[in-house]
Formats: C-alpha cells, structure tokens, sequence
C-alpha cells in the first residue's frame, strides 16, 4: 500500500477527530490532531499572562513550548501533553481555552511556528491530520483532501452531549454560542481561513449515521491507496 497524507478540515465540533482516529487505526497511520496543539499554546498563554497583541511576548513563549503526543498503554487514546505534562482533559474541558483559542489560532507567530512542526510530521506520509488548514496550507498536496460539515445545531448538541458526560456544567445555548463565534473567527482570519480546498471531498454528516460516515470515507480512500483496508472497526 503506497502511504498517503489524508487531511481532514471542517467546522468546530463535526466529529473530525473521531473519523481520524478511526482511520488511523484502521490504516496504521499517524494521527495528529492539530486543534490540540493550538488548544496546548492557548492553555500556556493563559497560565502565563501573555498578552496577545505584544508580539515579543508571544515569540518568547513560543520558544518555551513542547507539544508532543503520547499513546495511553491502557486506554490506546492518544493524549497531549505541554512541556511533558499531560494536558489532554484541561484542553478539552477549560472554558477559558475554548474562549480563547481561536483569537490565538488568529496570530500568525504562532500559526507559523505549529504548521512547521505539522509539516514535519508529514515527512514520511502515513499519516492523517485534522484541522482548519491542512488541505489548504499544511498539505496542499495531500493525496486525499475530506471537508467535514454539519449543521451547527447537530455539531451543539454533540458537542453539548460530550461535556455533559464529563459532568461539566454548561448549557447547549453556551455551547453554540461558543462554537458559532469560533467557527466566524476561523473562517474570517487574515492568515490561513477556514476553507474548503478546491480538491476536498466535502462530507456532510448532518444525517448519516458514524458507520455510514466511516463506511464513505473508507471508499475514498481505497480509491486513492488502490487497495482495501483490510479489517473495519466499528466501535
Ligand atoms: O479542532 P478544535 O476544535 O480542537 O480546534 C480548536 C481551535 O483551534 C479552532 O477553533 C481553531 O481556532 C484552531 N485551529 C486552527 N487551525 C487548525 C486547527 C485548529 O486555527 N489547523
């Protein structure tokens, strides 16, 4: 099987990150999931006080960060962690993150110093990313290009349904508010917009069901590794 680079992008919150994971595993590839590590530098400029428009500040906490990714022998979930330490839930959970990080996503300092790391990545193909510019900026050679949307009601709920679970009080109207404004700030920034690319397949899950998602997604990419997964986990 020749490796590839399939790069996911889509709105806040369309399950994403759930297709990618599957496919890595189905596919034996990376999985790098991008909006971590900008949800990592959001948490780090929060903890230490960086102003976000002094552009001093940002390149010198930019060189003190470390973001790496680490398999949990346990549970196989893939975590992240800041300067070694474990942060996967707080990026998940901190409203403050999801406040802020789409105003960081905005600073091209810092857009520059991860899609260098993300490239890097990349080197050896075999690898699947998500994100909001990967198909644009990242990988604009990517073999299999995926843009994945829903409608914002549909992406709340799931959205709302998943921080409940984790006992976390908020509301759905919060939730939406939250995902609404990011979703404008993404695709209005000057630098690297959320868009589609003009090769991306754009996949619509609003009313298809998680194996009916995975089961299309697993088409294309046979049509472009020219052989088929051998084994489909469905979870
Ligand atoms: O994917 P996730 O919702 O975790 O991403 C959090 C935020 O990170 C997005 O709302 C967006 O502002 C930013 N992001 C980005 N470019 C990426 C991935 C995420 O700007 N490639």
């Amino acid at each position: 099987m020749k490796p590839i680079i399939i790069a996911i992008d889509g709105y806040s919150s369309c399950g994403k990150s759930t297709i990618a994971k599957e496919l890595s595993k189905i596919l034996l590839y990376k999985y790098v999931d991008t909006g971590a590590m900008y949800r990592a530098v959001t948490l780090f400029f929060i903890q230490n006080n960086v102003d976000f428009k002094n552009i001093d500040e940002i390149n010198s906490a930019l060189s003190k960060i470390n973001i790496s990714f680490k398999i949990d022998e346990q549970s196989q979930i893939q975590e992240t962690f800041l300067n070694n330490e474990n942060i996967e839930e707080e990026i998940r959970v901190n409203p403050r993150v999801a406040g802020f990080v789409s105003d960081v996503s905005s600073i091209s300092e810092v857009r520059r110093f991860l899609v260098k790391q993300q490239q890097q990545f990349g080197i050896e193909k075999a690898i699947i990313m998500d994100g909001r510019d990967i198909g644009t900026v990242v990988f604009p050679d990517a073999e299999l290009k995926l843009f994945i949307t829903a409608e914002p009601n549909i992406r709340a709920q799931r959205r709302y349904d998943e921080l409940k679970s984790k006992g976390k009080g908020t509301t759905f109207e919060e939730v939406l508010a939250n995902l609404t404004k990011r979703d404008y700030i993404d695709s209005h920034r000057d630098d690297s917009p959320l868009m589609k690319a003009n090769d991306a397949i754009e996949v619509d899950n609003s009313n298809i069901n998680h194996h009916e998602q995975l089961e299309l997604i697993l088409k294309l990419v046979n049509e472009k590794i020219g052989s088929k997964p051998n084994k489909i986990i469905y979870s």
